[in-house]
């Protein structure tokens, strides 16, 4: 069986405890690999080893860190095919999603950031018949990367990628539950040439291995995503040290159809937006908001098309929607379904478990899930299910809309379907989401700010954004 191991200094490290934590293929139910339950020993050595060559690496030339970040994307370009599957039997995500998403997107990550490491710039504000300021943007130093199972190295890459551009080591924990391409990609640094330390990566538990990283002094910046939950409590762990964080975290996102639609194109994007990756996508529309006119045939021309969609083995490259992440996300699902059959919710589709024919009889699959009935207050219409779920609900006007899409804690991302301008604009001008796309999903150009409002974040990274999260501003005034 596969043993996952540590990457630190340049080395590859076995658990300072020797404990390991098991690995499951979603699809099969079964244990396929183990991963380093990383404490705080491996931790320390992780941060020594940042702080070690950070001060080699921040002095790098803009040229160095970009072809360093550029020769690591060709690699991944070449084994692109390995990492994939690699993705899909950690994750349980399509074959098809992991060879045309995660793995290519990965490698803009790094291509992005080394066209970053040369672009960025700092500013500089003349003061007329007086002088001038300039700003200089320096690396902040070690920081510590926590990113999540669901776009495994997807995520992981755009983390380190602009934090290396910067000039600033890392220590990077990623998921416990798919460490598998962030462990492959040890060997893509080292095949780049990248110095030792630049880059560590250890595995485990977050609470084990990321927690003391993320407090030791040694760490001048934390980018995290994952849950609210688990972000609530890293800044209550991090504040009183003052030093910078960046939170990207969960939400509950709504996708506002109207009556004026392009009802196929609607429906088309709808089932992406829905079940793509199995609805395990943070900028998954889980809340249906459906005009009262358009309302029954939108209803109808879903049900049908999820009919159609093909779930089951990741593996098959026909397939769209594969396994659920965990046995645990997997429970947790199926308990929020019960939960909204007791407070009233009607099942359309799906609302249970599915086993498929063969290998994968005892793998995490659920039916693609529709619920409606449910008020804007029911649990699964407040709550993030990270899912394979969505619940429709119907609205007369913009304004019930707005008040609907806008009532939850939450405020990542949303979607507007309407062919009237104005009202596409008024209606994104009154959300409170940190995305808005209209008439399309998951466009992304990565230079555009990328995060939540309310309790779906701090702070925003994409494009520049990274770029000066990653940086330290010190400014200078200098008198003609
Ligand atoms: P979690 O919050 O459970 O975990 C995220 C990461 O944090 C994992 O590496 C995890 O390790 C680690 N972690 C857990 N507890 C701690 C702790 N006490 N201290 C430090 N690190 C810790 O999220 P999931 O992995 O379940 O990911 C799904 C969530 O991520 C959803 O809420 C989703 O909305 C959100 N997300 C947000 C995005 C955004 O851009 N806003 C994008 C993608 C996902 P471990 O493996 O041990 O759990």
């Amino acid at each position: 069986m596969k043993k996952i191991k540590n990457f630190i200094g340049g080395e590859w490290c076995e658990p300072i405890s020797g404990r390991y934590l098991d690995n499951v293929n979603s699809a099969l139910g079964e244990v396929y690999s183990q991963l380093p339950d990383s404490d705080e020993l491996d931790a320390a050595a992780a941060v020594t080893a940042a702080s070690e060559a950070f001060e080699a690496w921040s002095k790098t030339t803009l040229e160095q860190r970009a072809i360093l970040l550029q020769k690591m994307a060709d690699i991944l370009d070449r084994r692109r095919e390995e990492f994939a599957l690699a993705e899909s039997i950690d994750n349980g995500k399509p074959i098809s999603l992991s060879l045309q998403g995660d793995i290519p997107r990965a490698a803009s990550n790094l291509r992005f950031y080394a066209g970053g490491a040369m672009h960025f710039a700092s500013e500089s504000h003349a003061m007329p018949n007086f002088g001038v300021n300039y700003t200089l943007r320096k690396p902040v130093g070690p920081v510590l990367s926590i990113s999540p199972w669901n776009l495994p190295l997807h995520i992981f890459t755009w983390k380190i990628a602009p934090a290396l551009a910067a000039g600033n080591t890392v220590v990077a924990k990623p998921s416990e539950i798919t460490p598998m391409t962030a462990y492959l990609f040890g060997e893509i640094c080292q095949e780049a040439g990248l110095p030792a330390g630049v880059l560590n990566i250890i595995h485990g538990l977050g609470a084990k291995a990321a927690m003391p990283v993320a407090k030791d002094p040694r760490i001048k910046a934390v980018t995290f995503t994952g849950g609210t939950a688990t972000g609530r409590i890293l800044a209550q762990e991090i504040a009183p040290t003052f030093k910078k964080m960046s939170l990207e975290l969960g939400g509950k996102n709504a996708n506002i159809i109207f009556d004026d639609c392009d009802l196929d194109q609607a429906v088309e994007t709808t089932l992406l937006t829905s079940f793509s990756n199995q609805g395990q996508i943070c900028l998954c529309g889980s809340r249906l908001l459906i005009q009262q006119g358009i309302y029954p045939k939108f209803k109808q021309k879903l049900l049908e098309a999820i009919q159609k969609l093909p779930v089951g083995n990741p593996m098959d490259p026909a397939t769209r929607v594969g396994a659920i992440v965990s046995k645990s996300h997997f429970e947790k699902i199926l308990s929020y379904i019960q939960i909204a059959k007791d407070e009233g919710g009607k099942i359309l589709s799906g609302g249970e478990k599915l086993s498929p024919h063969g290998e994968c009889a005892n793998g995490y699959f659920i039916k693609p899930t529709v619920i409606e009935g449910l008020d804007n207050m029911a649990r699964c219409n407040q709550e993030e299910i990270f899912r394979s779920v969505v619940t429709l609900q119907s609205f007369a006007t913009k304004e019930e809309a707005i008040s609907l899409a806008n009532g939850t804690p939450y405020g990542l991302a949303a979607s507007i379907w309407t062919q009237d301008l104005k009202q596409a604009h008024v209606v994104a001008d009154a959300l409170d989401s940190g995305i808005i796309w209209v008439n399309c999903w998951m466009i992304r150009d990565l230079r555009t700010p990328f995060g939540g409002m309310k309790q779906s974040g701090v702070g925003r990274e994409g494009g520049w954004e990274s770029m000066r999260f990653f940086t330290e501003p010190k400014n200078i005034c200098i008198k003609y």
